[in-house]
């Protein structure tokens, strides 16, 4: 049949007909008798080898697509007997397979080639003796396919075809010729882990051991296959073991150093880094680190690349050693006491199964810091486990089996929890509902609360708030007044000695005066000592910050209530904070270049010991250790409100190693950090390491920086946080994490977080920071100075929702507009307009959140016609900080319960979780009285994302993402809750929409956003999660997120919700312009959004999805999948797939 398709190329291609006539002329033979026309066979594959030899067209017309050429020669391959017509065969092959590609090799993959050769490199290894040629042709032949074939590892094993290979290794070692081909085809045969250990067992290694030896320029090519084929065998712990346990580890690095030395024109580079690639996989192992070290491997390692470190090539070298190094450095303890948190808050009661109970479980004296297990490592696991996973190499992703798939819980429940008569109380802050409104209320100007209460309401209090006592701080900031007030703070010289006279004055710390009293020392002291010191020139921000007067700011702080008692003001809450007019690029950095200077010094620690000088400077866990004053050494603090430093340890003349307090009540959480740096000396760069990071990456590794403010600048006029610090990197560090804090994880490490900073100012006081500050007697003040802001047109009205554990009040705002008047038509529009409930600061250390939140008070309270607009439409209930407590004392995540509250709203405790209880309740009550709110937000920071975003909830977009067979339950969701979202990402620059997901995913359940969703009915339950790091689109793309983005972004928020009222308002829709209508519908039309929630951004872990830039370079000593820096490997360590093998490609080029 063929012949006919192929007849008008017979007629114009003299070549190509001859070549298919001939293939013609054999599929008659192979389907003959058998046996009959040997001869004809091989005069007929002859031809045809000649034919292709010398006409390079005729092979596109063997193997065009329709041909049937492949199976032909492919069937003739398989049925003959003759050796001839076998390498006739072969040699077809060869030719095809050669050129073309991959599209030829997988032609033959795909019709079963594989199979026949290793049937026949089988079946020919009986006949003895072996004929050299042909098992020179089967091999080449299966190098060229095996890298094809995902399967090919397994089809070798499973015909039998390893140890044929191996015996042909074996028998030609001296046979340079028939060796380099079967050592490929061994090396694609040991990708595959389950044939390593077979191979192993057949003596392979030994095999490899004799081949790799000192440097030669002879046979490069083989000892790079060898030496590949050796590193993939000890990929195999079995074969790791053995080959330690017969002391190849000194071997392979005495091999190394030979090498390092003598190719010093570098041209054997790929050599080295193979030789490398051998002691990286030993080392996989606890016996090869060992190995590794008793045989002097850190020094040799360190030496060789330190001397490569200039040769821009050899970078492979140098980072491959260094990761060996990494995995090899010892274990050290984190130098704590305990990694409990230095401060602990008794509990009105402790919840068992709770995270506080299993800390108070563990018997004292008990190390938490390290398990005891771990100078031993007894903890990894060495039996042998190569069989496991071994045919898994289908690549296929596992689905994400967090998406909620109960579709009885992705309905709205709308349960009641609490009887109505409980909620009742909560109608003390909804007085707008049922307040009367006389007339005298729309003409006093700057009425801030309404006159008159519905005389029928049990207790309508009004929680008196401080503005009510301090109404003179509702002034506008004077410039010229006394900057600082000696009666609420007092100034302790912490600079010894003479006021230098080039300075506004000496910084010393701010520490509140009164009642408190300073550690130890009396407030009064300083300013005996030096009359003229307390000249402290406060920045005159009035013009720029209309919110901040570091006066108030004091008198709050003051009424501020922290665990450890805090009598100190950090500068930079006090002077505040201008945000900055210049662009902050996102720091471009390729990683394992940056940071390869700093992960050598931190191997030098190991390699020269005496010149760590491990002095520590300060120590939360002893605070009456006696510090060093000799002049040479920071000084740190961060007893302030925010601050969590626990102890600083310098290391060297100019780097220190910082470690994070634990969240109150809690053992782990470090992430968040605030403190200060004094005792400078400018000009000198200064490495600060974070050392006891917790999060397996960071934006920090992709361009974030950290945040420093100097008192000289804001004395100098320039008051503000700064993007700061160079040579910053994220990654595993050499100090163990026990189990305990580590959720019963065995064998993990901290991350160090480290930054380089060099100081401009003499006798400056610097200040650090994970995000721009924000406190939380910030947030009182920033409400007292908007409460100031009220007009008649506006009716703002501040709650207290509860107390906190920690005896702080959480605010609750309620903002809308005044009616126009008291007429029943106008009291009866207020009462009607739809509510928006926002909350915020859940998260401690997501800082972000409170300045979105600032940017949204703002523009609600300001008197622009959209404000007013937005006001008319809705009665705005706002919970600014949800986690006071938290907030306070310098928490990252948890409340002094040391949970995270965001995950207690599904049964919120009332003792425990108040602001969270309360907040649920008062949308309970919402709801029972008819006014569930249209939209609900709750503001987050999101470490590892770019860009703001929100995540939703949607029943079919979840369904949708599990494949389960929804046909039978009918779905019928409004598209509504994409309105908003795709409505900021009209208008807000910052704002990212393919970055938001609308997935319910179970571990999300007791989350705010599902909880109001789910058991309040509010179709529009959103997180809004603002970037800790910047943009990747938009405006701001390659920029840093500043606080002035950040309001931006809490406005435009509010002038989305302005527009959605255009599209929830049926009135108000009758009288708007069609084309208001049609915007509607694109955006309600789902094929109008693009797909927005594929599996890349499903969440995966708190709020932090699994990111597709994080890159996983961590040097956990037993995992097997080391990257190697280089992106091309770390594909292959993606997908166990020996086709994607580049290593084999690459060798080709070698010679
Ligand atoms: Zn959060």
């Amino acid at each position: 049949m063929w012949q006919e398709m192929n007849k008008p190329k017979m007629a114009t291609e003299k070549g190509a007909s001859r070549v298919l006539m001939l293939l013609g002329q054999l599929e008659r033979l192979n389907e003959g008798p058998k046996a009959s026309d040997t001869d004809a066979t091989r005069q007929i594959t002859g031809r045809i080898l000649h034919i292709i030899q010398t006409q390079e067209k005729t092979r596109k017309e063997m193997m065009s697509k329709g041909s049937s050429g492949m199976d032909v020669i492919l069937s003739t391959l398989e049925n003959t007997r003759d050796l001839q017509t076998t390498l006739n065969i072969l040699s077809i092959l060869n030719e095809l397979l050669t050129v073309g590609g991959g599209r030829r090799t997988g032609v033959f993959v795909s019709k079963g080639g594989t199979a026949i050769l290793l049937q026949l490199l089988v079946s020919s290894s009986k006949d003895l003796p072996l004929n050299e040629e042909l098992m020179l042709h089967i091999h080449s032949l299966l190098f060229k396919v095996g890298p094809k074939d995902r399967k090919f590892g397994v089809k070798a094993r499973l015909n039998g075809a390893l140890n044929v290979t191996v015996n042909q290794v074996k028998h030609n070692l001296q046979n340079h010729k028939l060796l380099l081909p079967c050592l490929q085809v061994l090396r694609v045969y040991s990708g595959n882990l389950v044939n390593a250990v077979s191979l192993g067992k057949s003596g392979a290694l030994e095999l490899m051991f004799e081949i790799i030896g000192p440097f030669s320029k002879k046979s490069t090519t083989l000892l790079k296959v060898a030496l590949d084929t050796l590193a993939a065998l000890l990929k195999s712990k079995m074969n790791a073991r053995w080959a330690v346990d017969r002391g190849y580890m000194p071997t392979l690095l005495a091999i190394y150093q030979d090498w390092h030395r003598n190719d010093t024109r570098h041209r054997h580079m790929i050599i080295r880094k193979s030789i490398l690639g051998c002691i990286k996989n030993l080392t996989n192992i606890k016996l090869g680190r060992k190995a590794f070290i008793d045989a002097n491997g850190m020094r040799i390692l360190y030496n060789t690349s330190t001397e490569c470190l200039p040769v821009r090539t050899l970078d492979p070298l140098v980072n491959t050693s260094s990761l060996i190094m990494r995995k090899c450095f010892p274990k050290n303890r984190l130098p704590l006491p305990t990694i409990k948190s230095v401060y602990q808050y008794p509990l009105p009661h402790i919840l068992a199964g709770g995270p506080v109970a299993q800390l108070h479980s563990l018997p004292p004296g008990v190390d938490d810091v390290v398990d005891e297990s771990d100078e031993n490592e007894g903890t990894e696991v060495d039996t042998e486990n190569d069989t496991e996973n071994e045919d898994d190499e289908t690549g296929h992703k596992t689905q994400n089996d967090d998406i909620e798939t109960d579709i009885n819980k992705l309905r709205p429940r709308q349960m009641q929890a609490r009887p109505f008569d409980e909620l009742r109380v909560y109608e003390r802050f909804c007085l707008e509902f049922t307040q009367y409104f006389k007339v005298n209320d729309f003409q006093s100007p700057g009425s801030v609360t309404p006159l008159s209460v519905d005389p029928n309401l049990h207790n309508p209090l009004i929680i008196p708030t401080k503005q009510n006592r301090r109404p003179k701080n509702i002034q506008p900031p004077r410039s010229n007044d006394p900057p600082l007030d000696l009666d609420s703070i007092s100034i302790s010289k912490a600079l010894e000695g003479k006021p230098d006279p080039d300075l506004a004055c000496s910084l010393g710390r701010l520490v509140l005066d009164g009642e408190i009293s300073v550690n130890g020392e009396s407030v009064n002291g300083p300013q005996e000592e030096s009359g003229d010191q307390a000249v402290i020139e406060v920045p005159d921000t009035a013009a720029l910050l209309p919110l901040h007067d570091p006066d108030l700011y004091l008198e709050m702080v003051k009424g501020t209530r922290s665990v450890p008692a805090y009598t100190e003001v950090a500068y930079p809450d006090y002077f505040g904070h201008v945000a900055l007019n210049l662009r902050e690029p996102i720091l471009e950095r390729a990683y394992g270049v940056q940071s390869r200077t700093k992960i050598f010094q931190d191997i030098e620690r190991l390699i020269h010991p005496s010149d760590i000088l491990d002095r520590v400077v300060y120590d939360l866990d002893n605070q009456s250790c006696p510090i060093p004053d000799n002049g040479e050494s920071l000084k740190f603090n961060s007893k302030f409100e925010s601050g969590n430093l626990r102890k600083a340890i310098q290391i060297r003349k100019f780097e220190y190693d910082l470690i994070l307090n634990s969240d109150i009540n809690s053992n782990h959480y470090h992430q968040w950090f605030y403190f200060e740096v004094g005792n400078m000396r400018p000009g000198v760069r200064y490495r600060f390491n974070i050392i006891n990071c917790e999060k397996s990456n960071s934006q920090f590794n992709y361009g974030m920086q950290v945040l420093m403010y100097s008192v000289q600048e804001a004395i100098n006029g320039s008051p503000q946080w700064v993007r700061t610090g160079s040579d910053i990197c994220y990654y595993k560090n050499h100090f163990s994490r026990s189990s305990i804090a580590a959720g019963g994880q065995k064998g993990k490490s901290y991350f160090s977080m480290t930054f380089t900073v060099t100081f401009q100012q003499k006798d400056d006081v610097c200040y650090f920071a994970y995000h721009y500050p924000y406190t939380y007697s910030m947030l009182k003040m920033h409400l007292q100075k908007l409460s100031g802001m009220c007009t008649n047109e506006i009716y703002y009205r501040q709650d207290e929702l509860c107390e906190t554990l920690g005896g702080n009040s959480c605010p609750l705002l309620t903002i809308t507009a005044m009616p126009e008047s008291s007429s029943n038509e106008h009291i009866s529009q207020f009462r009607s307009r739809p509510v928006v409930f926002l909350s915020s600061r859940v998260h401690p250390g997501e800082t972000n959140s409170s300045w979105v939140m600032k940017g949204s008070l703002e523009f609600l309270m300001s008197c622009s016609p959209q404000a007013q607009s937005l006001r008319e439409s809705y009665i705005f209930k706002i919970i600014p900080m949800l986690n006071p407590d938290g907030v306070i004392n310098g928490n990252h995540r948890c409340s002094l319960s040391g949970e995270d509250l965001n995950r207690q709203w599904q049964n919120p405790n009332a003792e425990l979780h108040p602001t969270i209880y309360h907040a649920k309740s008062l949308l309970q009550y919402l709801r029972a009285t008819g006014r569930t709110p249209l939209v609900f937000c709750d503001y987050h920071g999101h470490s590892r994302k770019k860009n703001v975003f929100m995540y939703g909830c949607s029943v079919k977009e979840t369904v949708w993402q599990t494949n389960v067979n929804t046909s039978n339950c009918d779905l019928h969701e409004d598209l509504g809750y994409r309105t908003l979202p795709k409505l900021l990402s009209q208008m807000a620059p910052a704002f990212s929409l393919s970055s938001c997901s609308f997935v319910v995913e179970r571990s999300k359940e007791a989350t705010a956003r599902v909880v109001v969703w789910r058991e309040i009915g509010v179709q529009r339950s959103y997180t809004m999660e603002s970037t800790l790091c910047g943009c990747d689109q938009g405006k701001y793309k390659g920029l840093q997120i500043g606080t002035r983005e950040l309001e931006e972004m809490g406005a435009q928020f509010c002038v989305g919700l302005l527009r959605l009222r255009r599209f929830t308002n049926p009135l108000e829709l009758h009288n708007h312009n069609s084309h208001l209508l049609d915007m509607e519908n694109d955006l309600k039309d789902p094929r109008s959004i693009p797909n927005i929630t594929s599996p890349t951004t499903y969440v995966l872990e708190e709020d932090e999805p699994a990111f597709l830039e994080e890159v996983d370079y961590s040097a956990e000593s037993n995992d097997e999948n080391d990257p190697d820096f280089e992106p091309d490997l770390q594909d292959n360590r993606v997908l166990p797939d020996p086709s994607s093998d580049s290593e084999i490609s690459r060798q080709d080029s070698l010679t």
